[in-house]
């Protein structure tokens, strides 16, 4: 089962045998079965929770944009007229159209890997590009 939102924040801290009754619950009403059984054993994830992970992947709150994702996405530079940048950044959270997925994660990293190989594929800056003293 997925949960997501507030559910999965709640769910988190939702001792498992609870879930699990929850759960067979849920199971009886999809299959209009009251003796559908109680699972011996279930597994849950709690990657908000996780101080390895903190969450599990990003998306667009009503009081943000695509443009966010954009700004995220932009590579460091330690001076303007240097043609390469010294740090740049890739996952799926710095994809515009495809963030939350691996194709994303995975687009990213190419364009993140060819802005450092190649000067020709870097973006002009816009005044949002950020400029870091040099290292
Ligand atoms: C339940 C679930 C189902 C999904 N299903 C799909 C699907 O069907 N199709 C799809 O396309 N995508 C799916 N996704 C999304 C997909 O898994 C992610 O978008 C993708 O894995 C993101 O890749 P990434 O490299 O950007 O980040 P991640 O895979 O999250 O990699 C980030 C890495 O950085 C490490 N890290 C974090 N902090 C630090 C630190 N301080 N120091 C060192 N390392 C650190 C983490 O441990 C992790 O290994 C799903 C995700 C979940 C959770």
């Amino acid at each position: 089962m997925w949960a997501s939102g507030e559910e999965a924040v709640e769910l988190e801290r939702t001792d498992d045998e609870i879930i699990n009754e929850e759960i067979t619950g849920l199971l009886q009403q999809f299959f209009n079965n009251k003796k559908f059984p109680k699972a011996d054993n279930i597994i849950i994830t709690r990657w908000g929770s996780d101080p390895f992970t903190l969450g599990s992947y990003s998306y667009i709150p009503s009081n943000s944009s695509v443009r966010d994702i954009e700004l995220l996405s932009q590579p460091i530079y330690a001076d303007p007229a240097h043609d390469k940048p010294v740090m740049v950044f890739a996952g799926e959270a710095t994809h515009p159209s495809f963030y939350s997925t691996v194709h994303g994660a995975f687009l990213s990293g190419r364009k993140a890997a060819n802005y450092l190989l190649d000067a020709d594929t870097l973006p002009q800056n816009d005044g949002n590009i950020r400029i870091v003293s040099k290292m």
